[in-house]
């Protein structure tokens, strides 16, 4: 659905889309034979400003792209009845496998508005986007004459391709049985949602007011999703083989999916994050040449402050200590928990010994989550010298944030973080991660040597969630973070080297594209049945 290859080229809402761009990026580096689909959003998921009272809001400013090329391809798909054109575009500009991205605003259709922008309208409309995404990538290859032997489908929007998969072979004459058997064969899924109510459903009814039946019909749709038709629990059906994104979260997924009849195994392939996309030079270079890492540091540190500076005329201190937190705002991920006592805060910020820079983007409709950044630029504004919150976080803000800051916190709830990707932009610069122990923090750093982990004490286990990590946080901070950063130099530089070095292979994503192919790919019912009838 989404795909975060640059900033300049924003079709993509987070995490989600950036695992995406990263993943076709270590295709390229590789030389692996795979093309991604997706769908040319001209307006963004949103750009999200702060206006003078400190309240986001949205701007969906329409976006031309003169570095896509022309296929000349066009397919259409059906929709509500109406046959609706999706021109196809190539990008490859960003040293990415080919994308190949669906636009239905095409001159002269009245269709437009379904690929106008990410995550935008009702059910109808996902609904009405994912059979773009779906039905129209199949038929996009096939006009393109790409020959494929697999098809890997990232979350479940892309279900839809699935359904077309089936209508092909029906049509050569195959049953709804035989078409699924065979579908089977060449359908591998990645899940990403750690909790139930966050997978998508829908109800028939406006499935099939929609068009995305496809050719089947009630029984056979309700074998695959249920009733209502549940998009994950469909996608595991038509898979081989499923994945989730972190090993404990592939623990949480094979739980949530425990009563699912008939659906594919789920294994676990941790995220990882493209090295030259997010590490810096000069950091990588001091890296592998066994040198001060301090020097590459501090440059990234003042590239930071002054990016700040340009943005928000507000001047930081190089050599205070500058803790960062980025991510989308929403209740679990409990941006302002920090804050949660601020006798113990404010001190500390009043002194200078620290320095907070959020960033972060509410989706349009998300009311508490826009509230949760309207705090955030409260307390930017109380304790100006101190606090910076960076407006409408995207790739460019994130690249200075994992290079520049000395500490990157999280502290969402668990455990509801699938993997998370951004403490491991982080940690491959270097910048120590100060972590709730969840997501792809498990297999990560380890504590007091390669970064911090929000482990409660056991004084504190008595305590609800939020005011137990509370106080781990504060314990930590206080009893580690500050007094090594300010007293004990020469370890803050090791951890910063054991941090590198715990980061750079295990979460890439060229080590995580090796594994989609050497646990999930080349296991593929298509190619063993080759194997065994020796062709
Ligand atoms: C890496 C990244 C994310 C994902 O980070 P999480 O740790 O999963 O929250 C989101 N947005 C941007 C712009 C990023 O660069």
């Amino acid at each position: 659905m989404e795909y975060g290859l640059h900033e300049n080229f924003p079709i993509y809402s987070g995490g989600l889309g950036i695992l995406a761009g990263d993943y076709l990026k270590a295709a390229k580096d590789q030389d692996l034979p795979v093309v991604g689909i997706g769908i040319l959003w001209r307006q963004d998921y949103t750009e999200q400003y702060i206006d003078q009272d400190g309240n986001p809001y949205d701007v969906f400013a329409d976006h031309d792209f003169d570095f896509v090329k022309d296929t000349g391809v066009t397919v259409t798909v059906t929709i509500r009845g109406e046959t609706v054109p999706c021109k196809v575009w190539f990008v490859d500009h960003y040293n990415n496998a080919p994308l190949y991205l669906l636009d239905a605003a095409v001159p002269g259709s009245q269709h437009g508005w379904i690929t106008q922008r990410l995550y935008w309208g009702g059910n109808d409309h996902r609904i009405a986007q994912e059979i773009i995404l779906g039905v129209g990538g199949v038929r996009a290859l096939r006009a393109l004459n790409l020959e494929v032997d697999l098809y890997h489908f990232n979350e479940s929007h892309s279900l839809f391709a699935g359904l077309e998969l089936f209508r092909e072979k029906m049509e050569q004459g195959l049953s709804f049985d035989q078409a699924w058997e065979e579908t089977r064969k060449q359908v591998a899924f990645t899940t990403h949602t750690p909790v139930e109510a966050g997978n998508e459903k829908h109800s028939h009814w406006e499935l099939q007011e929609m068009g995305a039946y496809n050719g089947l019909n009630y029984d056979q749709m309700a074998r695959l999703g249920g009733d209502p038709f549940n998009m994950t629990q469909a996608t595991l059906r038509i898979a081989y083989l499923a994945n989730a994104v972190s090993q404990l979260h592939g623990e949480t997924t094979r739980e949530m999916w425990r009563e699912t009849h008939d659906k594919a195994p789920i294994i676990a392939v941790t995220n990882g994050v493209h090295v030259p996309t997010w590490q810096d030079q000069a950091i990588r270079v001091a890296y592998d040449h066994n040198e001060d890492l301090w020097e590459p540091h501090l440059k990234a540190k003042k590239e930071l402050i002054e990016f700040i500076r340009q943005k928000t005329g507000q001047v930081k201190d190089p050599n205070a200590l500058i803790v960062g937190f980025a991510r989308r705002a929403a209740a679990y991920k409990r941006n302002q928990l920090i804050f949660g006592d601020m006798t113990v805060i404010e001190p500390l910020l009043k002194e200078g010994k620290l320095q907070l820079v959020f960033s972060g983007k509410a989706h349009p409709d998300d009311y508490i989550g826009k509230n949760v950044i309207k705090d955030l630029v409260s307390m930017d504004r109380k304790y100006e010298d101190s606090i910076i919150f960076l407006e409408n976080y995207d790739m460019k803000i994130a690249h200075y944030m994992v290079r520049g800051c000395d500490v990157w916190l999280n502290n969402p709830r668990r455990p509801l973080e699938a993997s998370g990707t951004s403490g491991m932009k982080a940690a491959i610069n270097g910048v120590l991660n100060l972590s709730i122990v969840d997501g792809w923090v498990c297999e990560g750093p380890q504590h007091g040597i390669s970064g911090w982990l929000l482990e409660c004490h056991e004084d504190h286990l008595h305590l609800p969630e939020d005011e137990r990590d509370l106080q781990a946080l504060y314990r930590i901070l206080l009893t580690e973070v500050i007094p090594i950063y300010y007293e004990d130099f020469p370890r803050w530089q090791n951890m910063m080297r054991a941090s590198i070095e715990m980061a750079q292979w295990k979460f890439s994503s060229a080590r995580m594209i090796q594994e989609y192919y050497e646990n999930i790919y080349t296991k593929a019912p298509v190619f063993m049945e080759q194997q065994t009838s020796g062709i």
